[in-house]
């Protein structure tokens, strides 16, 4: 699991303002939201999942409010016609959404959040908010393993396995809008390099406008 190594919880937590909005995509299968659950359950990171909507059927092993709000199509069209979304994608044949009040609520109380969405969601979160965002792709170690991956889940026909590695090579074309990559041949690993990756982006000086007070505070401390 992740070393609690940096206690970033401590006085460096109080620096800083907005919360950081952490993108990871990865083709289906790749390992992506094992990733994002075991980085969501543990408590150093301190991390908030957003939950999408989408109109997708739940899977067996899926449960509403966790994994995701499945809504109707009517619904979805709904709050994508009164600007309820702040990204939205039609991926592998479904819509996927993220709704705008929850994500900018958590964001203003310093909260980062995790977030487990596609390339074209990503890329309009890059625009409309370029510096809240940390994106991270994840590629698997061979189409080989991706397509294994897909079938050990066997909670998808061989249909739906089919469409996604299709899209999978859609989806890998998209590698450069992301600002780190990552091979997933071992899960530990990955998850070590992916809080490395947020524990470091939380440390950047644009993030952290309460450092100038505290060197003030500094400057003044007498001695
Ligand atoms: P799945 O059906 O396997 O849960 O997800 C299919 C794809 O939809 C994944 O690549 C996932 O990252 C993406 N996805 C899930 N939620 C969202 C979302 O809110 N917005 C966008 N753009 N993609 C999403």
């Amino acid at each position: 699991m992740i070393p609690p190594t940096i206690s970033y919880f401590s006085v460096n937590s109080q620096l800083k303002q907005r919360g950081l909005i952490i993108i990871i995509s990865s083709p289906s299968g790749a390992g992506k939201s094992t990733l994002s659950r075991l980085l969501w359950e543990d408590e150093n990171m301190n991390l908030v999942l957003s939950v999408s909507v989408t109109t997708r059927k739940r899977r067996a092993s899926e449960v509403e409010g966790v994994h995701y709000h499945f809504i109707s199509m009517k619904e979805f069209e709904r709050l994508r016609d009164s600007d309820e979304l702040i990204e939205w994608a039609e991926v592998h044949g479904n819509y996927y959404a993220t709704l705008r009040t929850v994500v900018e609520k958590i964001l203003e109380q310093g909260q980062d959040m995790l977030f487990d969405i596609d390339y074209q969601g990503t890329i309009q979160l890059q625009k409309k908010m370029p510096q809240d965002i940390v994106s991270i792709f994840i590629l698997p170690p061979s189409m080989k393993e991706l397509k294994d991956r897909l079938h050990r889940r066997a909670e998808d026909s061989k249909e739906v396995i089919r469409t996604r590695l299709e899209n999978s090579r859609v989806e890998m074309q998209h590698w450069e809008n992301y600002d780190y990559i990552l091979i997933n041949k071992d899960m530990d690993e990955s998850l070590n390099a992916i809080a490395s990756i947020i524990i470091a982006e939380r440390f950047k000086r644009h993030r952290r406008p309460g450092v100038k007070k505290f060197i003030n505070d500094l400057m003044n401390e007498k001695s």
